[in-house]
């Protein structure tokens, strides 16, 4: 079920021709909503999010992207299942690990920008859950084993009800 609109360009088919994997999700995007999409202040299609959104297409979810209108603008949104994504980068989102380490010079300068994401992270977290949305948030550094960010997926969606 979708909450709004007609399908459009912007949505993408677990249907999706087959490829190595990547497919080409841009191609789906209008020019609008991709220089929308490349103007914002977070960078959007990173190859991990490809990868992400590439294997939920082949475990048959079908989803949306960036829902400006929620809370934080998830980054992967299944609106029937009403659950939400973010793929964090470690270093952006201060993640404790080894990948969010802060470089040498300027350190709070970057100290000030990963807290204010952070904080921005938090509040949008407690604004969905309050809105009764599921989240997961995938980090980077803990994408690396496809065989386990699958089994989290899901964990976390249940089953994908097609094939
Ligand atoms: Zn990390």
């Amino acid at each position: 079920m979708w909450v709004s609109g007609a399908p459009g360009p912007k949505f993408r088919y677990p249907q999706a021709p087959p490829g190595p994997g990547l497919g080409s999700p841009m191609d789906r995007v209008s020019p609008e909503q991709r220089s929308r999409n490349m103007a914002r202040v977070k960078s959007r299609n990173t190859g991990l999010e490809l990868k992400v959104r590439s294997l939920i297409s082949h475990m048959g979810y079908r989803y949306r992207l960036y829902r400006s209108d929620l809370p934080g603008t998830p980054d992967i949104v299944f609106p029937g299942r009403r659950s939400v994504i973010f793929i964090h980068g470690c270093f952006w989102h201060g993640h404790v690990c080894k990948r969010a380490a802060l470089p040498a010079s300027n350190r709070t300068f970057w100290q000030r920008k990963i807290t204010k994401n952070q904080a921005r992270d938090e509040r949008a977290r407690c604004e969905l859950l309050a809105g009764g949305w599921k989240i997961l948030t995938i980090w980077e550094c803990e994408s690396r084993d496809v065989a386990l960010l699958r089994k989290i997926l899901l964990g976390f969606l249940g089953a994908s009800g097609r094939k």
